[in-house]
């Protein structure tokens, strides 16, 4: 048993987890006998932007109703609610007093984003225009609709715009809002890095609001950005589906480096076996890699030459990651599918004889057919004790096993795709966003598989991702985009790392510098003295 449950685990838990001592107190909120229980609630503090950092399934919408002033937390006591009054008992003398004073006397006023934004259309039947109207209660709409590029899409009907589309109109939606209290769950899918920059200073300016206390919570998985966003931060962790822990507010950089070292060091708990570490100076320059292909200038256009693609001849390497970078709209995917064989270029010719396994960015599944149903048709090895390890586990497949591909989520459809990929018998891989839809956690163990199955097949792969991160973790070189979206691009042919990195940078006009304990990159703040020495130096990335 893993410490929640008196009987055998009704989560089936994979991993055997204890409940940490310090959660022998009661849970701020339990949804019933043995079902979910959420230890701990986010602080909102007026003026600032706390992060959460965590897999979901761990109570942050929980703790969201409840800070809402949605739902009443039960404090454990499932059968006979206690009330605000001695919820405010227990949080006496803690950052939360006076927020959740103000909640029970009815005057929190909220706004949120909804993580999935793909459900909007399903709610609301109109434009953007008449979606947006109804939100402009600060004056500010027509500023967060040029801000976020919106005005293209604002005769639009909301059931054919883009994802990336839907999450800016999602995001102006909640900001244009007058609350006290802003929760947007996940800024960042489908939108490149740029429009991630954006929606995160859009956030921090209304934080910074000196004519209104505003507090902001978000949950985000991508960690640079989130570094970037938040003023302080709490991680969660716990057993998805059984039970999560909300930490006491972390400053965001050790909140971060905590949890990649896989130790929350206040709480003395263990989230991780390992630690995930980044490199500080750039991979040394690789003169030896052997050509897994060479290919020569290459071009496609679509319909009457409305967007054109033009890719710099270049080679790729055998047994190297091949990180692919650039804006939304540029024609990553379009080389993807040139690569994979699913379209022909109009100049240029790839007569390579590959196996190449292709997982596109937007994963099509109609047929009904379970998941080990679908993975033992792709693979003799599945369910060997190897494939387990190497794929099922890192990917956690083993509670969606018997489930139908129809019925996935997002998330999970996401990584039974990456798994379908790796496991394929090929000289080639090809990933399209692997980071889409999945959480933080995912996140990591999906890179760390992906990681380890090159290296161990030698396995030639190509990425392309707009977490930085990911991309860190996972590319010995670099292949960047430029031009003007959805009209031209241009794919620069594979480079160092360093190399790559600058020119991608230059472009954002973005610099990293590293944390001086871990290593790890964080964004610069714009005009800092950092960024701008970086700047003068044209190092974007490697910082010396
Ligand atoms: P997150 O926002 O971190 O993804 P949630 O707060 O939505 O997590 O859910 C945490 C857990 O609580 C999930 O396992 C979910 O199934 C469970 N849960 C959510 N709402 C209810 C409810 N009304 N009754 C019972 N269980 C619930
Ligand atoms: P990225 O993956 O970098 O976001 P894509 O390669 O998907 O970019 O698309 C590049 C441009 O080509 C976009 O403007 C997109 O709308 C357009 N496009 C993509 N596929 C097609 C198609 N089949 N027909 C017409 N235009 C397309
Ligand atoms: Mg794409």
């Amino acid at each position: 048993t893993c410490g929640i449950c008196v009987e055998k685990c009704p989560f089936d838990a994979i991993e055997i987890i204890n409940l940490p001592s310090e959660l022998e107190e009661e849970p701020v909120h339990r949804y019933g006998e043995n079902a979910f229980a959420l230890y701990g609630l986010p602080t909102p503090e007026p003026g600032s932007v706390t992060g959460i950092l965590g897999p979901n399934g761990i109570g942050k919408s929980t703790a969201v109703h409840a800070l809402a002033g949605e739902r009443v937390p039960n404090l454990g006591d499932h059968e006979d609610e206690p009330g605000w009054e001695r919820v405010l008992d227990r949080f006496r003398g803690t950052g939360l007093q006076n927020y959740l004073e103000s909640l029970k006397d009815g005057e929190v006023t909220v706004a949120r984003k909804p993580q999935y934004v793909d459900q909007i259309p399903k709610q609301f039947d109109g434009n953007t225009r008449e979606l947006l109207e109804q939100t402009d209660e600060r004056g500010e709409l027509d500023t967060l609709i040029d801000r976020l590029n919106i005005r293209p899409v604002m005769d639009q009907s909301i059931d054919s715009i883009s994802g990336g589309e839907l999450q800016r109109v999602a995001i102006a939606a909640c900001l244009a809002r007058d609350a006290d209290f802003y929760f947007l769950d996940e800024i960042t899918p489908y939108l490149d890095i740029g429009q991630r920059m954006v929606a995160a200073r859009l956030i921090q300016e209304l934080a910074n609001d000196e004519n209104a206390e505003r507090s902001m919570l978000v949950v985000e998985h991508d960690l640079a950005i989130l570094d970037l966003l938040a003023d302080t931060l709490h991680v969660a962790y716990g057993e998805p589906g059984a039970y999560g822990v909300i930490t006491d507010p972390k400053s965001v950089r050790n909140g971060i480096n905590e949890y990649l070292k896989g130790y929350l060091d206040n709480e003395n708990m263990r989230i991780r076996p390992s630690a995930i570490t980044f490199e500080e100076h750039a991979p040394r320059v690789s003169s030896k890699g052997t050509p897994l292909v060479e290919y020569p200038d290459l071009e496609k256009s679509y319909g009457d030459g409305e967007f054109e693609l033009h890719v710099d001849g270049g080679a790729i390497h055998e047994s190297e990651v091949l990180g692919i970078v650039g804006p939304n709209g540029i024609g990553k995917s379009t080389l993807a599918k040139l690569f994979a064989g699913s379209l022909e270029p109009d100049v240029g010719e790839l007569d390579f004889q590959l196996d190449i396994a292709y997982k596109p960015q937007y994963i099509e599944i109609d047929q009904p057919m379970r998941v080990d149903a679908f993975l033992s048709s792709i693979t003799d090895e599945f369910g060997t004790s190897y494939w387990n390890t190497e794929i099922a586990q890192p990917l956690q497949l083993d509670r969606i096993m018997e489930q139908d591909l129809v019925d996935l989520s997002g998330g999970e459809r996401q990584r039974v795709a990456i798994a379908a990929c790796l496991s394929e018998d090929a000289d080639l891989y090809v990933l399209d966003e692997p980071s889409a839809h999945l959480d933080v956690e995912q996140r990591v163990r999906a890179t760390t598989a992906i990681r380890r199955y090159a290296e161990n097949h030698d396995a030639t792969v190509m990425v392309i991702d707009h977490d930085i991160y990911m991309i860190d973790l996972l590319a010995d070189r670099l292949m960047v985009f430029d031009g003007e979206p959805a009209q031209r691009g241009h794919a620069t042919p594979p480079q160092e790392m360093r190399e790559g990195m600058n020119e991608f940078l230059a472009d954002l006009d973005i610099t990293f510098r590293r944390d001086e304990r871990t290593g790890r990159p964080r964004i610069n703040k714009p005009e800092s003295q950092k960024d701008r020495q970086q700047k003068r130096d044209g190092e974007y990335y490697y910082a010396p």
